[in-house]
Order: C-alpha cells, then sequence, then structure tokens
C-alpha cells in the first residue's frame, strides 16, 4: 500500500500514463482526469495548451490583482489551466463508470476529515456552457474562496467533478481532452450515479458534510434541490446563493427607496436557475413583511426565451408555471416593461444589452428611483453597463451588476461605485456557520437571514455612493458575521447538531476560521504539584 503523502507524487509523476488497474492498485484513481494518455501525448497537451494559454495567463495575472476584481475570469483562467498545472491532487474525478465503486473513490484521497464538498458535472459552467472534465477548475475555485473568504480550513475541503461525459462537439473531438467521450448519460443511470455520491459521502464523513451544488445545468439543478434538501446537508448556489446575494442587493436599495418590498413590482429578464432562487426568496421576504404568498407572487413578472410568462402559454414547466400572470401574451422585454410598469428589473437571462436606451429610459419615468440590476455573467452579457444605467436615468438608477463594472462619473460631476452582487458573499459565511454547528439541511430562511446579514453591512456613506455591498475588501469580516446568525438560526430552529449549545455564538464561530499562521507547533507543557512529582 502506498503511503497518503506518496499519492499527490504518484499522480503527477506519470500522470495520465497509468492504466485504471495501476491507478486502481496504487489507491490514486480518481485524482487524475478520467483518461488515459501516454507520456508522448501528455508532453503535446502541455506543450499546446501552454502555447494557446499562457498569454491569457499573462494577460490575467497583470490585471487582477485579486481574484475578487473578477471572479468569472478567475475562476475562467484556473478551469482553463487546470489540465496541465497537475503538479498534486487538486480534486476528485468520479465517472460514470465508477458507479458502485464511489467508496473506494473516496478512499483515495488523502485527506480523512472532510466537512465540505463542492461538485459540478460540468454542464453549465459560468455563462460558458458544458466544459465536460474541464468543469474541476469551478469546485476548486469555490473552495478556495471557502477558505479565503469564510476561513474554512482547506484540508476539510474536498473538490468533485462527476464526469457523465460531455454533449460539447468540440471536446468529444479533441484527441487531448481529459474527459469521457461520449455524449452525457441521462436518466436512471444518471441519477444512480448522483444517489450513490451523496450516500457514499455521508457514509465516509457524516450526515453533516456539507454538498454544495454548482453548474448543473437548470433541470437537473432543480431536481436535485428537491429531491435532497430536506435530506441532506446541502444547497445549490446557482438557485440558492445568487438569491441571497441578489436580495442583499435589494434590501440595500430599500433603504433609498425608502419603502417596503411588497411596494415593489420585479420584472425578471429570464426564468432560470437564478431568476427562480431570486423570485422565492423574494417572495419569503414580502410574506414576512405580512403580505399573502398569492399577493407577493402576483407582483413578480418573468419573461423567458418565449416571452412573458402568462397564463396558458405554452413551454411553462413546474417552475415556471407558478408566476404565469393573468395576462394576454406580451413577447419583447420593451412591451413587458411599458406594460407591467415594474420599479425593479432583474437581468438573469445572459443576453447582452437587453436593458435597451428606451427600457432605462422608462424606469427613470416610472421611478423615483429605478432598481436596475444587470446580473447576468461574464462583463460581456452584462443587460446594460453601469455608465448607460446611471446616464439615463440621470444618476436615478439604484445599480447592481454580477460581473465588476468601474466607478461612473457623470457630467454633472457626480460619480457612482456600481455594487458587485458575488456569491463570493454569500456561501464563503454560510458554510463557515453550517459547518461550525453542524447544521442537518439548509433551509432557505438561512439564505434570507444571510441576505439581511449582508445588507446591514453596507453603510449610508456606501449607499450615497451607489454601493449596494459592503467593500470586496471587508469579506471575511461580512462572512463571520453571516456565520454567527447562521449558526444563531440553526440552535433556534433545533438544525444545528453540535451540542451543547455553544453559549458565546460569536467565540466558538471564531474558534472555527483556519488561519495559515495558527498552528502551533509548542509542546503541551505543564506541571503537577511539586510534592506529587517528587522523586520517592
Ligand atoms: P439558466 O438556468 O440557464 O436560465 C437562463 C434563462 O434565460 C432561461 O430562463 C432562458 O429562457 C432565459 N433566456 C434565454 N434567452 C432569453 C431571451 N432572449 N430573452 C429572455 N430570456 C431568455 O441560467 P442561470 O443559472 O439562471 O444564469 C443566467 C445568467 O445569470 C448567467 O449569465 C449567469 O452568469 C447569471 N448569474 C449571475 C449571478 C450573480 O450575479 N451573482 C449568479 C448566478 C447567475 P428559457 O427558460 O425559455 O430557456
Ligand atoms: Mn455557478
Amino acid at each position: 500500500p502506498v503511503l497518503l503523502f506518496e499519492r499527490a507524487f504518484l499522480s503527477s509523476s506519470q500522470g495520465m500514463a497509468f492504466t485504471l488497474q495501476e491507478r486502481l492498485q496504487l489507491g490514486i484513481h480518481g485524482l487524475l482526469p478520467p483518461c488515459f494518455l501516454s507520456q508522448d501525448v501528455q508532453v503535446l497537451r502541455v506543450m499546446k495548451n501552454y502555447e494557446n494559454k499562457s498569454n491569457d495567463l499573462d494577460k490575467y495575472v497583470k490585471k487582477a490583482s485579486s481574484p475578487l476584481n473578477d471572479l468569472s475570469s478567475f475562476l475562467f483562467v484556473l478551469s482553463s489551466f487546470f489540465p496541465f498545472s497537475f503538479f498534486f491532487p487538486r480534486g476528485l474525478f468520479i465517472t460514470i463508470h465508477d458507479k458502485g465503486h464511489i467508496a473506494t473513490m473516496l478512499n483515495s484521497w488523502p485527506e480523512e476529515n472532510i466537512k465540505a464538498i463542492v461538485v459540478t458535472d460540468g454542464e453549465r459552467i459560468l455563462g460558458l456552457g458544458d466544459l465536460g472534465s474541464y468543469g474541476m477548475g469551478i469546485p476548486v475555485g469555490k473552495l478556495a474562496l471557502y477558505t479565503a473568504c469564510g476561513g474554512v480550513h482547506p484540508q476539510q475541503c474536498l473538490p468533485v467533478l462527476l464526469d457523465v461525459g460531455t454533449d460539447n462537439e468540440a471536446l468529444l473531438n479533441d484527441p487531448l481532452y481529459i474527459g469521457l467521450k461520449h455524449k452525457r448519460v441521462r436518466g436512471k443511470q444518471y441519477d444512480e450515479l448522483i444517489d450513490e455520491f451523496m450516500q457514499a459521502v455521508t457514509n465516509k464523513y457524516g450526515m453533516n458534510c456539507l454538498i454544495q451544488f454548482e453548474d448543473f445545468a437548470n433541470a437537473n439543478a432543480f431536481r436535485l434541490l428537491n429531491k435532497y434538501r430536506n435530506k441532506y446537508c446541502t444547497f445549490n448556489d446557482d438557485i440558492q446563493g445568487t438569491a441571497s446575494v441578489a436580495v442583499a442587493g435589494i434590501f440595500a436599495a430599500l433603504r433609498i427607496t425608502k419603502n417596503k418590498l411588497s411596494d415593489h413590482k420585479f420584472v425578471f429578464q429570464g426564468a432560470g436557475e437564478a431568476a427562480m432562487g431570486i423570485a422565492h426568496l423574494i417572495i419569503m421576504a414580502m410574506e414576512k413583511e405580512g403580505i399573502s404568498r398569492q399577493d407577493a407572487i402576483r407582483k413578480i413578472w418573468m419573461v423567458d426565451s418565449k416571452g412573458l410568462i402568462v397564463k396558458g402559454r405554452s413551454h411553462l414547466n413546474h417552475e415556471k408555471e407558478m408566476f404565469a400572470q393573468d395576462h394576454p401574451s406580451v413577447n419583447t422585454l420593451e412591451e413587458v416593461v411599458q406594460k407591467v410598469k415594474p420599479t425593479a428589473i432583474i437581468g438573469v437571462a445572459a443576453i447582452a444589452g437587453a436593458f435597451t436606451e428606451k427600457i432605462l429610459k422608462d424606469m427613470a419615468a416610472f421611478n423615483e428611483r429605478p432598481i436596475i440590476f444587470a446580473l447576468s455573467n461574464p462583463t460581456s452579457k452584462a443587460e446594460c453597463t453601469a455608465e448607460q444605467c446611471y446616464r439615463l436615468t440621470q444618476g436615478r438608477g439604484i445599480f447592481a451588476s454580477g460581473s465588476p463594472f468601474s466607478k461612473v462619473t457623470l457630467s454633472n460631476g457626480q460619480t457612482f461605485f456600481p455594487g458587485q452582487g458575488n456569491n463570493a458573499y454569500v456561501f464563503p459565511g454560510v458554510a463557515l456557520g453550517v459547518i461550525a454547528c453542524g447544521v442537518r439541511h439548509i433551509p432557505d430562511d438561512i439564505f434570507l437571514t444571510t441576505a439581511e446579514s449582508i445588507a446591514a453591512e453596507v453603510t449610508e456613506q456606501n449607499l450615497a455612493e451607489g454601493r449596494l455591498y459592503p467593500p470586496l475588501d471587508s469579506i471575511r469580516e461580512v462572512s463571520f458575521k453571516i456565520a454567527v446568525k447562521v449558526v444563531d438560526w440553526a440552535y433556534k430552529h433545533d438544525l444545528a447538531s453540535w451540542y451543547p449549545e455553544p453559549a458565546d455564538k460569536e467565540a466558538f464561530v471564531r474558534q472555527h476560521i483556519y488561519s495559515p499562521d495558527y498552528d502551533s507547533f509548542v509542546i503541551d507543557d505543564y506541571r503537577w504539584p511539586a510534592t506529587a512529582m517528587q522523586m520517592q
């Protein structure tokens, strides 16, 4: 048997040339991408990647002083570089062919005490689509943020890529692709794989092991969330994390519009994971203000690729059905805005420029302070730029975006700092709190509490400058406060599994925060009473 720490070395030295049998014998199966490449071919792919990508990396490193400045491009560069930067095991690759053996594969991982997993099947990576096994960059990057922003111990984190194939033709035709080279396996086989994964993980690491789903395609994302949310300690970041950060921005905006959430009327451009997540959290928050669920639903209008979602329309899935308004059909977003006269528009359809000049001017005409969130990523997909929003609303638009925009100065000299609704405000703090007290499962209330907690960190000064989020450099402090709120909430609602309940929740959470300079090598040195130590 190979020592655990040697596995890391083995998986990098000969790399993808190990056969399946060798990988199994050495206990390193899963630490390498699920493909078998001779060493010659490996050299070729390193060379090719280097030629293609080294310029991008150089540019990126120069551009971004902090990864948080542009999370998605950071993750993208990370994911595109991942394939050839195999110097140590970065994550676990589990394929559809490993069905029945996932427990064995978890044993390959050099760490035993895993508290958090981020898992993807690589089908909807950022706004980029199906990247198959290259999607590993996402769980790796997200878990890096668990540590950087939340203070979760890096050794307690496990990134997982489930490779069930890819429908990306370019990858299927690329001899150097590192994943399984067939179409995605779907249906029963797929579901059994995910079931077995959930079971194997909780068998090995306990029911409290946090499992974050990330970048699954729409239908699977909703299905798996509904299937597992009350059974395992799990959440879907694209649905629930997004909801939390967007609603945090809306809460901050309410301090500018100086009214209640239920005084607002929302139009969503897009009716997918992000839109549904946000809409459901808005409904919860409106109910908390005291209006009925039905009244809350009526304040939300959704537009998808087929137009406004209205009763009796075709292409309505289960999620959309509930938002169908009693209204004649309307095809374009411009017309919807004209007819509905919303107080807020939220863009989450990845359609660049969807908030046209006419829409932005209409919003400014209907509202003293219109709420305009252009959340689609990356920047090139944004519904409008920060500059367009502020200029066309004469500085009255309350703006947030998914990707970063630099500050905008209008001709009258007014300067605005657009807020970035980055999920990194949410998941690291939630994870820290969940891990600290062993939350059994994660209800949406936790994401609402988190949204309130983020909005509470926005100062009046921030708001005056147009910022709807606390500064990114305060993210560790924000995450800490979220974690304390989560722990507090969990005990109040009987969802924590760590007993006895800690009296001082802040001190309790602080104990769980990892810091690289924390490890102490001082030997525990003490004395008994002198008489007891006396030589007889
Ligand atoms: P998704 O589940 O695939 O949903 C996309 C939605 O957009 C679908 O409802 C789709 O309509 C709709 N759509 C497509 N073309 C359209 C058009 N021409 N007009 C109107 N709607 C159209 O994707 P998602 O996870 O929600 O992500 C969507 C976008 O939000 C991405 O750009 C993502 O980067 C961004 N996002 C941002 C944040 C953030 O800022 N923190 C977080 C998460 C996601 P059909 O239903 O008819 O197909
Ligand atoms: Mn995501």
